[in-house]
């Protein structure tokens, strides 16, 4: 070292005077030593100086050191001149190699760089990763990840590059290789903590809960890492699983921050109960109470849990109300059914700063109540119309039955914007209602041919499809359908429901017999089903959409839905409730919506249901809210 140190500071001093053979058998050493101290330039002199005089001294390793500070000098001449002597065929130095690509990529020259890399008979990691870095700077994502095929056992660091690209394409494939190499990694890698965040990354932006949540568990827990779990859990309707990662940060005694907050109170406009919702405020600090964009998302959750009185409150606090206020105060009013007082705030709000949303909200509102002429008005003075605006007034016009107006209405969009699948689902979804299996199997032709890729779209489509054969007596065509679904390993969503019972959510699905009272809720189904026929109820086999088996009745299937086991969940609670609130994934079938009206008359108990389209208040008297226009 000391021998070393001596030889840098006389060379530095006397130049070539001073020889390297005083110090060193090789070139390669001092050469390093130069390059570390940054001192390329003294290292290319030491090149040149030797090269001719002692030929023998050029080994590979001395070429890997010129190459390196000649590419850090940018000297792209002598770097190719110098690349010009390394035959590759007789090669087997990963380190010159490594070094060889490096100085391709760095002079943007990616194809000689690649022609190196697929020539070399081996290949170490550091020639993976600087291959996968030259791909990344020059944007050519898809062909670092070909590369990852062809890697075994990879480093961490090699792992770290790999994550980091998965995490930048955020797509199936990259997921299903980030997952690959994640799972095959060796388990004292965990404890590398950079290695682990990366990973962590990656599933966050390739939206896997699952393996993002494992993770989670294992790195050092910050208030940002609870933020971007509970971004995903929104993402993929997971909300209880935000107000329990909430808890759990509460229980890490991780103060939550602004952002928190939000996704907390877009998680409870999710679930839609009151209850949830008045906890979750309540614990929200006084001063970001105060923070606009808080109490906007505030008037929205209160909306879409059936709460328009505090919605209302909120919104009357704001001296000038901007347009995502506005939108949120008339969504609120359209999802509850009160179209008269969106349209008052709609005419109440300046024109100049309605939006795309505003629009969308105040037509969705019409739609839902069967205001077609109000809607008709306000989308003829509409000014630039966007594809959700086609959408939903295609969709209140099949609400109200006008199918052909509606299809002239996709032809006169399409004019002007490219076909847009949830128009063609409105319209599927109106011609179930009809029962019109003609036009529902040309439409899911159509949508077949426009949106091949649009897999989800399809899959509902053909959903839509088998529930029309089911409700024409065409059993056997709805199961055939039905049946292929299964078979081509998509899945249909399944129906759930959420509700609050002692601070802690249920959910139940169509049929669920998981839950600890399971026994119970069936023997009060049937006590409840008894007094819904008392009260003259006929189940509406129409609603059923799929063969009975042998061992049910048109009864027992419609009893087991989601919604119904909610509702009588509640009723077998020591006191009897006065106020049952559920929310639901999909829409309210006709069954349960004609027999929760009756539960609230005969056991006297407000119900209200949100279900994918609105939220329905069934009151005393065995009204709901919608007036059955759903
Ligand atoms: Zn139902
Ligand atoms: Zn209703």
């Amino acid at each position: 070292m000391f021998v070393c140190q001596s030889y840098l500071r006389n060379r530095l001093i006397f130049g070539k005077s001073e020889t390297i053979f005083r110090y060193f058998s090789t070139l390669d050493v001092p050469m390093k030593k130069f390059n570390d101290l940054k001192q390329f330039d003294q290292t290319l002199l030491l090149y040149d100086e030797y090269e001719k005089s002692h030929p023998a001294l050029i080994s590979n390793k001395v070429l890997t050191q010129v190459l390196k500070a000649s590419t850090h000098l940018l000297d792209k001449h002598r770097s190719l001149t110098i690349a010009k002597k390394i035959s590759l065929s007789s090669m087997n130095d990963t380190y010159l190699l490594a070094s060889l690509i490096h100085m391709f990529i760095q002079f943007d020259q990616i194809g000689e760089a690649e022609q190196v890399f697929q020539q070399s008979r081996i290949r170490s990691q550091t020639m993976f990763l600087t291959m996968i870095k030259g791909y990344l700077k020059h944007e050519m994502v898809e062909q670092a990840f070909d590369l990852f095929e062809k890697i075994t056992n990879p480093n961490e660091i090699l792992l770290i590059q790999i994550f980091n690209t998965c995490a930048k394409l955020e797509n199936q494939k990259a997921l299903n290789c980030g997952r690959k190499f994640f799972e095959q990694m060796p388990i004292e890698y965990e404890k590398h903590q950079f290695l682990m965040n990366s990973a962590f990354n990656m599933f966050i932006k390739c939206g896997d809960s699952t393996f993002a949540e494992r993770i989670f568990k294992k790195i050092p827990r910050f208030c940002i890492g609870y933020g971007r779990l509970m971004k995903i859990f929104n993402l993929e309707k997971q909300p209880e699983k935000t107000i329990d990662l909430y808890e759990q940060m509460k229980h890490d005694e991780i103060k939550p921050d602004r952002i928190i907050y939000l996704l907390l109170i877009n998680a409870c406009a999710q679930i839609g109960l009151k209850s949830i919702c008045q906890r979750i405020v309540d614990e929200i600090p006084k001063d970001l109470l105060l923070d606009h964009p808080i109490q906007t998302s505030l008037i929205y959750m209160w909306g879409k849990s059936g709460s328009i009185l505090k919605a209302e409150a909120l919104f009357e606090k704001f001296f000038r109300p901007d347009a995502i206020t506005y939108n949120s105060m008339i969504n609120a009013y359209g999802l509850n059914g009160m179209v008269d007082k969106a349209l008052e705030l709609f005419h109440r709000m300046s024109k100049d700063i309605r939006d795309n949303y505003t629009f969308v909200c105040i037509l969705n509102s019409c739609s839902h109540t069967g205001r077609v002429d109000q809607a008709r008005r306000i989308f003829n003075e509409i000014p630039l119309k966007t594809q959700q605006i086609y959408t939903v007034m295609v969709d209140c016009l099949c609400r109200a039955s006008l199918l052909e107006e509606a299809q002239q209405l996709i032809i006169q969009s399409e004019l002007v914007n490219p076909p847009w699948l949830p128009m063609y689902m409105a319209l599927l979804s109106s011609v179930r209602h009809q029962r019109d299996e003609r036009l529902a199997e040309k439409i899911v032709q159509q949508m077949t041919k426009i949106f091949p890729k649009a897999e989800k779209g399809l899959i509902s489509a053909s959903v839509l499809l088998s529930n029309v054969y089911a409700m024409t007596g065409q059993l056997e065509k709805a199961e055939t359908l039905r049946t292929n679904l299964i078979q081509s390993g998509k899945k249909k969503e399944i129906g759930l429901t959420w509700t609050e019972l002692n601070g802690k959510i249920w959910k139940f699905r169509a049929h669920d017999k998981s839950h600890p009272q399971s026994s119970q809720i069936y023997e009060e189904l049937d006590r409840i089903s008894k007094e819904l026929i008392e009260y003259g109820h006929e189940f509406h086999s129409n609603s059923i959409t799929r063969s009975i088996s042998s061992h049910e009745t048109i009864q027992s299937v419609l009893c087991g839905h989601s919604e119904k086991l909610a509702i009588a969940f509640h009723f077998i609670q020591s006191t009897r409730p006065s106020h049952i609130q559920i929310t639901e994934n999909l829409r309210i079938c006709e069954d349960c919506h004609a027999a929760t009206k009756l539960i609230a008359r005969i056991r006297q108990c407000e119900i209200i249901v949100r279900d994918a389209s609105c939220i329905h208040h069934f009151d005393l008297n065995g009204n709901c809210s919608c007036q059955d226009y759903f």
